[in-house]
């Protein structure tokens, strides 16, 4: 394939020579809608107010420019980007790194809440380039003088209406205030709530808006409506399972108690399904979080507040459980599956109490409803779903110092002797290391990590159902 003289390729953009070598190296050929309207402008310095969703490609946007604003050499922090939850900072973060690897030593620091602040202490002594993390914790060491940002040139506010949702205005506003007046700021939001445009007003220069919206979130999410009573909502979510066979699908509740019972439900029915609500600690979030995105575990059910900064890549559905009143949050939903150019599915079930929400849903949409029959579904004829990867859970992680790049080497080093393809995503956290591996090969790797060793020590690996 040509690359160099596709319209919507990035070749056109001040970049330079070795960022859009490693753009070509990470399979980025054609900018995304998002992508090639916001960077001309940003690019060109300009302030902008970009609505985006998750997946598209929004990260790599904001990204690009504050990159072309840094200077490798000057040891500062230079960029900033608030995100509203430690998910979504995490995997800012690891886009930043991958679209950072063309230039060398660029350093980039996490600051979240529920990690001790002294070890982000130091990794600040140690010098940052870019900060990514949320902003109660970004207060935190605003405060105490260890974060100053008087070299700072961007300022990004990813999912800003996440954040004000979350009454983190005032927060914003205080970062904002300590960030030198001539910097850059870059606002992303799904949404445009009150409060965006106080933001704008305060802290923004002239912002140019972007909107790419429903060019791009319409025609690839196909979405079906399946009339239901309280009695068949369940079966009629295996039997959507059954007959879709998504390989990945987030199930959404609209309380914790739907997700318990739908999780138990899929469980007995022998569906590979975890829950994911608010009151998960940390490590058990890290946990279900790990296993739905090594696509070790088939369906998610998870409440919106749950749900929030979530960003998986491959969702093949996205299931309403129960139809939200709010029609906002119903996009919301939908536009996690669809991305980057693959259709997805949005399945909602409704019960007759919630026709009315369906019909705000037609109006906030301008789309009639499709609606379908359960009748239609008929299993495949395969056996039960099963996910295509197992999650192997070894003890030890950042705390020990193991990187994805040590377990791979067990795994395909002469003791493991596994091919690249057969391992999965490998996820390091604090004191564990999620690996996922093909299923049919999974206990094998289980018993020969078992048997071998990581970073020349012993290991203790298990296998999570
Ligand atoms: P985001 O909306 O930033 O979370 O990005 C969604 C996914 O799309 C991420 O996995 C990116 O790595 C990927 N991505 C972003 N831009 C491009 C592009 N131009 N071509 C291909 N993949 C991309």
């Amino acid at each position: 394939m040509t690359q160099g003289d596709s319209p919507a390729g990035f070749d056109g953009l001040p970049l330079k020579p070795g960022t859009l070598e490693n753009l070509r190296s990470l399979g980025y050929q054609a900018m995304t809608p998002i992508q090639a309207a916001s960077l001309p402008p940003a690019l060109a310095g300009k302030d902008l107010i970009a609505q985006a969703q998750t997946g598209s490609g929004k990260t790599a946007a904001f990204a690009l420019a504050l990159l072309t604003n840094l200077n490798p050499r000057r040891f500062a922090v230079q960029a900033l980007v608030l995100c509203p939850t430690r998910e979504l900072a995490d995997q800012v973060t690891v886009e930043i790194r991958r679209l950072a690897r063309a230039e060398e030593n660029i350093k980039v620091v996490t600051l979240c809440g529920g990690v001790a602040l002294r070890g982000q202490r130091a990794s600040l002594e140690h010098g940052a380039h870019i900060v990514v993390g949320t902003p109660g914790r970004v207060m935190d060491h605003l405060e105490r003088q260890y974060l100053t940002l008087e070299a700072l040139n961007t300022l990004v506010l990813d999912e800003a209406d996440r954040m004000l949702d979350m009454g983190f205005f005032d927060d914003i506003a205080t970062v904002a205030r300590q960030c030198p007046a001539t910097r850059q700021t870059l606002l992303f939001s799904a949404t445009y709530p009150e409060g965006i445009e106080k933001l704008a007003r305060q802290f923004m220069r002239e912002p140019q808006r972007i909107e790419v919206r429903s060019a791009q979130a319409g025609p690839a999410i196909e979405q079906r409506f399946y009339e239901v009573t309280r009695a068949s909502r369940y079966p009629t979510v295996a039997l959507l399972l059954n007959h879709f066979r998504p390989v990945s699908t987030l199930a959404f509740c609209n309380t914790k108690q739907q997700c318990r019972e739908l999780v138990d439900y899929l469980q007995q029915q022998g569906f590979s399904a975890l829950a994911l609500y608010g009151e998960l600690e940390q490590r058990e979030r890290d946990q279900v979080l790990a296993q739905f995105a090594n696509r070790s575990c088939s369906v998610l059910v998870a409440t919106d507040v749950a749900s929030r900064g979530l960003d998986i890549d491959q969702l093949e559905a996205v299931i309403n459980v129960s139809i939200t009143p709010d029609p906002e949050v119903h996009v919301h939903r939908i536009g996690r599956t669809g991305r980057a150019g693959a259709t997805g599915l949005a399945l909602s079930l409704a019960s007759m109490d919630e026709m009315g929400s369906v019909g705000k849903i037609e109006q906030y949409q301008k789309m009639e409803t499709v609606w379908h029959t359960a009748d239609e579904l008929t299993p495949t004829g395969q056996g039960p779903l099963l996910p295509p990867m197992v999650t192997l859970q070894l003890l030890g992680g950042r705390k020990e110092k193991i990187r994805p790049g040590d377990v791979l080497g067990a795994l395909t080093g002469p003791d493991g002797g596994y091919s690249r393809e057969q391992v999965g995503k490998i996820t390091v956290t604090e004191f564990t290391t999620f690996i996922a591996m093909q299923r049919d090969i999974a206990k094998e790797a289980m018993r020969r990590l078992n048997a071998g060793k990581v970073k020349g020590k012993s290991v203790k690996v298990r296998m999570l159902d």
